[in-house]
């Protein structure tokens, strides 16, 4: 009843807000709600800051403009009656003849038959796909109808299977139509001069519904100064928060035992781990909260580093936290620690959410009673029934996969605890600190000793018998292989392949003498632990994965890593997959089968072949990587960010870093009408309740 009213009220104008939910709309009821809220949507501001991934030139093109393995869309007349001829395993082609002006070309769909009802000899049609220059062929991607349309781009969304993009397209229309007044403009005036910004306004469409090139990116480039703004403001207001508080609680940790304790390690620490260890010793003792980031390559032997601080911590009486972003990760953590910290009588306990509830309640009554000296975890441990004796130390690993709100949550749990993120993407360091706002940042920079590199090779996709072979000889030494494949099933684009074809064909391949498994990330949670599981009991030889493997697997038996069409991932996507191998004592073996169409893309493949460390990769990511394409495909690192990248983005990164700074030091933020709207919107993310009142 109450929230019909609220409802009539938000629809009569009189406090209609961008924060509304998305039920205010006329087509959005419970269902539709669900379905929205599944992608993170819950508001109109959700809504309309649900960006398209891609677009798609749709503007209607002549041959001769168009080169070779471009996609565009190409209109003429349908000249001969369309065909459905089938091949291979499963497999169907459809196909016609198009007339445009006086060229007659071929064009193909491929398993998309029922296409057919809508190709009609002797009429006129538009067909957006991919243009094979020497063929005279189109492979289609979309029929886009007879009429064309007066835009040039269309926007291409993630959804879900409940939401059809036409659907989210009408959805998104319709919130601009009745909010487009109420979309506050954050950034203040004096930057939007400043920076050349257009309105917040115009921005919002542009970013949905762009009428040419040139606008995409200016709308973009507000968008990515908004967040970035933001952003900076939220760490600014941390860290001056931080620094500001009563102190922190120095943690007064035993350096002979931590000594000792550094002494049972099987192995002497690297130069770098004693370092970044020292460093991070330094901010325990000072009664000042540390707020810092630990970032080295996948191996390079952060977890140790953290065991460290958690034993330091432990000889001060103060408890610590470890959050993950999987329950796999929780779970491999939980082994290392135990094994390390078991002699030691040092108590660990997992909280995820598959703990059972009896487990639990155990779990939850030794944290309150400071039984439990580290407890590691995933999301559950946010949760409000967790509650600490004292807790000292909260560490988050592969920290990017976290919003700024969940790491806080777990912050606030203690008084003032000291905050250490773990990251295996390895950035540099000037890049580090403008993207983590003010924190700290510890790199290890080197590798344990000893260590056999990775060798890595890239091959073309009709080579991928040959390396079937190679794996294969590598099976029987008795080791394990992964093989990366971009997306789980078949997509509109033809030739990426996916994992569940490649599943099928390698099933068939070691058939009788290895075993294959497949892992992606629309299976449930335990179906993925079960076939972690046989990965890790070595049931199975060969695991066929999307990229969900990507969080801290550690298997060290799998010495091989297949990356298909590696050329669709990023230097640092690449780097941290290639990571999950090299582990053990054996040497190991990265395989890029890729064709790349672009020199960038050829240079990525070369640079991937010629290092292994991850501050090199990363210095050359930022060296190849100009100014973002606007209309290619986001990689990124650190996805804390919708439409930024910062490596691409840099220079706006930083612009927004320095204004942040000015602003958290000005007497009229707080007061002042014109920044109302950004003090609304830092505020709305919840960040720092309390910070401006
Ligand atoms: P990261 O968390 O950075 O990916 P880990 O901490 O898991 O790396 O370390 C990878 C492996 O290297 C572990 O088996 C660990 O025991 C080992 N290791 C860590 N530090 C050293 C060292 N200084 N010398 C030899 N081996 C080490
Ligand atoms: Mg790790």
């Amino acid at each position: 009843m109450y929230s019909q009213m609220l409802e009539a009220r938000i629809r009569s104008n009189k406090m209609k807000s961008i924060y509304d939910p998305v039920t205010v709309l006329a087509n959005v009821g419970e269902k539709r709600q669900a379905a929205l809220a599944e992608l993170g949507i819950v508001t109109i501001e959700d809504l309309l800051t649900h960006f398209p991934f891609r677009y798609e030139d749709i503007q209607v093109k002549g041959i001769y403009e168009i080169e070779d393995q471009e996609k565009a869309s190409l209109k003429g007349e349908v000249v001969s009656e369309p065909v459905v001829s089938r091949f291979g395993y499963k497999k169907n082609r459809l196909s016609f003849r198009l007339k445009i002006d006086r060229d007659v070309i071929t064009v193909s769909f491929f398993n998309q038959p029922y296409l057919k009802k809508n190709i009609v000899l002797g009429e006129e049609i538009t067909i957006y796909g991919k243009w094979d220059e020497k063929r005279k062929s189109l492979a289609g991607i979309k029929v886009l109808g007879a009429s064309s349309s007066s835009q040039d781009y269309s926007s291409v969304y993630h959804t879900t299977k409940k939401i059809k993009q036409k659907t989210f397209v009408n959805l998104i229309k319709a919130a601009y139509q009745e909010y487009q007044d109420f979309i506050p403009e954050t950034v203040p005036e004096a930057l939007r001069e400043k920076y050349r910004l257009i309105s917040r306004k115009e921005a919002v469409y542009a970013m949905h519904f762009p009428s040419s090139e040139e606008q995409a990116r200016q709308a973009r480039r507000e968008t990515i100064f908004e967040e970035f703004l933001v952003y900076q403001l939220k760490m600014q207001f941390l860290r001056k928060k931080q620094k500001t508080a009563n102190a922190g609680v120095s943690v007064d940790y035993d350096i002979a035992r931590l000594k000792q304790f550094i002494q049972t390690l099987p192995f002497e620490l690297t130069t770098a781990q004693k370092r970044v260890v020292n460093e991070i010793c330094a901010d325990l003792k000072k009664p000042v909260h540390m707020h810092r980031l630990l970032q080295g390559d996948v191996g390079s032997g952060k977890t140790i580093v953290a065991a460290i601080a958690v034993y330091a911590a432990v000889t001060a009486q103060v408890q610590s936290a470890l959050m993950v972003p999987t329950e796999i990760l929780a779970e491999q953590h939980m082994e290392t620690f135990a094994s390390l910290f078991d002699p030691l009588e040092v108590k660990v306990a997992l909280l995820t959410g598959s703990t059972k509830a009896k487990e639990r309640k155990e779990i939850l009554a030794q944290l309150k009673n400071g039984e439990i000296d580290l407890i590691i975890g995933t999301h559950a441990l946010i949760q409000d029934t967790v509650q600490f004796a004292d807790l000292g130390l909260v560490i988050t690993d592969e920290q990017h996969r976290f919003g700024v709100n969940q790491r806080k949550t777990l912050s606030d749990k203690g008084t003032e605890p000291d905050v250490l993120f773990m990251t295996a993407t390895p950035i540099p360091r000037t890049l580090a600190i403008t993207a983590y706002g003010e924190m700290d940042v510890s790199s290890i920079d080197e590798m344990p000793a000893g260590r056999i590199p990775i060798e890595t090779t890239w091959t073309r996709p009709k080579n991928f018998e040959h390396t079937l072979e190679f794996v294969e000889r590598q099976l029987n030494q008795g080791s394990q292989a992964y093989v990366i494949c971009p997306l789980i099933e078949k997509s509109e684009n033809l030739d990426v392949k996916n994992a569940t074809d490649i599943y099928k064909r390698l099933t068939a391949y070691y058939q009788g003498r290895y075993q294959v498994g497949l892992l992606h990330g629309q299976m449930k949670a335990e179906e993925k632990d079960t076939v972690m599981e046989t990965f890790k009991q070595n049931e199975v030889q060969v695991l066929v994965s999307t990229t969900v493997i990507e969080v801290g697997v550690n298997v060290p038996n799998a010495t091989t890593m297949v990356i298909y069409d590696a050329d669709r991932f990023g230097l640092a996507q690449l780097h941290q997959l290639r990571g999950r191998v090299g582990r053990g004592n054996k040497a190991s073996y990265c395989i890029l089968v890729a064709n790349p169409k672009s020199e960038a893309g050829i240079e990525r493949m070369k640079i991937m072949t010629e290092t292994t460390n991850g501050f090199i990769l990363s210095e050359k990511d930022l060296e190849l990587r100009g100014p973002g394409d606007v209309f290619g495909h986001k990689q990124s690192g650190t996805p804390d960010f919708k439409v930024g990248d910062i490596v691409s983005d840099f220079g706006a990164l930083e612009a927004a870093r320095e204004e942040a700074a000015e602003l958290v030091h000005s007497e009229h933020f707080l007061s002042d009408h014109q920044y109302a709207a950004l003090r609304e919107k830092v505020n709305q993310e919840q960040i720092e309740t309390g910070t401006f009142s």
